[in-house]
This record gives C-alpha cells, structure tokens and sequence, in this order.
C-alpha cells in the first residue's frame, strides 16, 4: 500500500517535503517525486503543478511510475458555497470541472463517453480525511460536498456568483482536483482530498491567496497529512 500525498505548489506541502530525505528523491516528466516512509506508512509526495493537465499527468505518473495504490490531494481552494469562509476546509464528495462544455453534443459538463459530469470520491478515504481534518485543525470548519476545477483561477466576484449560479451545491473552486478524480476512476484507484479555503474566488481572492499559501497552507497540510497517516 503506497499513499500518494498531493499537492500543487510548493506552499502547499514545503511541511511535509521538509521531512523526506534527498536521496528518497526521483525526477520523472519534469516534476520530484519523494518516496519514503512517514509516520510508519510507504507514501510518494509530488508537487503537481498548477491546472488539471499537470495534476492528470502527475496522477498517472503516480500510479504507473510509482505504484501508488491511493491518491490524497492537499491545497487550497476559492470558497463559492454561501458557509465557506476562508481559513475554513473543504473534504470533497465528488469532483466537476466547470469549464468543460461539449454541448450541444454532451449536457454542459459532462465529461464526454463517460456519462456522467461527477466522479465521486473514495467513501471510505474520504471519511478518514475529514477525520484527520477535524483533528488537525479543531479550530476550522470542515465541510464536506462538491468542488468544482477548471483552468482558471477565480478571482472576480462576478465570475464567482456565475459559478454559484451555475453550480449552486459547489463549496469551492479549484484548478486540479477533477483530473485527479478522473484520472482515479479510469484506473479504480481510492481518492480523496481536502482544500483549506485561501481567498472567496471574488475581486479580493489574488491578496488573499497570496498571504493565505504564504502564511497557513504548508502548516495546515502538515498537519492534516500528520492526522491522516498517525
Ligand atoms: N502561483 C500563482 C497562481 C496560483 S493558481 C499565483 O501566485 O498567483 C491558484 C492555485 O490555488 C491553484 O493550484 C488552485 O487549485 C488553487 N486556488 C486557490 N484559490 C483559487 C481560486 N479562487 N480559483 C481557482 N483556483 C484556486
């Protein structure tokens, strides 16, 4: 059993990199893939890169270079849903990507000759993250349903409330998630993750993000990663 634990840039996961000794480290497709134990587990760590090609890419690499038997993603995430604050977290039931659109062929967002515009998350992993969420960060809200990733980082408040409109039971908006979860369906592989909201996806989510990834992200995926693998 070998745990892939992602994140997309460095802010998000420094923490837990800061733990894998160099010589766990291997270049594959232009990214670093860490493989180890942490906390008595085998885990592969790698930064994606930003958007879903690089995440579908770096999932693929995971399982076929790697052997990863189960794919964790940690980041941050633009909150949509009306509760979800910033400093809040989102574990996802399910993945959509808002910007994928074959109409008339296919219903807006259907992922075409897959039949369907959702890919659910593992039940079981995605339980266990919650869990390790609630403990790692007490503190934070934790959420738990649909978030949306497409190529494009929100940040105007218009095209938040478009998303909302759009997409009313989606908590959060993010930039890799759904490739990972399809990239996870087509080989049956358990997926889960969890996103601390960094910025609301509106006119003020550049300053926010960026003091966000700066100042919370890496500890905050340290320690849910720690909760997850204790
Ligand atoms: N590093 C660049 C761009 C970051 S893109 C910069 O400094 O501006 C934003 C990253 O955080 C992506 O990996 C995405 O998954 C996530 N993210 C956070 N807030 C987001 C938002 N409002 N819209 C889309 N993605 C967001």
């Amino acid at each position: 059993m070998t745990l892939a634990i992602v994140a997309a840039m460095r802010e998000e996961l420094a923490a837990v990199l800061a733990l894998m000794p160099a010589d766990t480290r291997s270049a594959v497709a232009g990214r670093e893939f860490f493989r180890g134990r942490l906390h008595g587990q085998e885990v592969v760590l790698v930064l994606s890169r930003i958007g879903k090609v690089a995440a579908a890419a770096t999932a693929v690499t995971l399982i076929e270079r790697f052997g990863a038997s189960a794919i964790v993603f940690t980041g941050v995430a633009g909150g949509l849903g009306a509760g979800v604050h910033v400093g809040d977290v989102v574990v996802a039931d399910a993945f959509l990507q808002h910007d994928l659109d074959a109409s008339p062929l296919f219903p807006r967002h259907e992922v075409p000759l897959y039949g369907t515009s959702r890919f659910a998350t593992d039940a079981a992993l995605t339980e266990r993250l919650a869990q390790a969420a609630g403990a790692a960060l007490p503190q934070a809200r934790v959420h738990r349903g649909l978030i949306v990733s497409g190529d494009r980082f929100v940040a105007t408040t218009a095209e938040a409330r478009a998303l909302q409109a759009e997409l009313p039971d989606a908590l959060a908006v993010e930039m890799e998630g759904a490739a990972i979860a399809q990239v996870c369906h087509d080989y049956g592989l358990p997926y889960a993750a969890v996103r601390t909201i960094s910025d609301r996806a509106d006119d003020a989510a550049h300053g926010d993000f960026l003091r966000f990834v700066q100042e919370v992200a890496s500890r905050h995926s340290a320690a849910i990663v720690a909760h997850l693998l204790a």
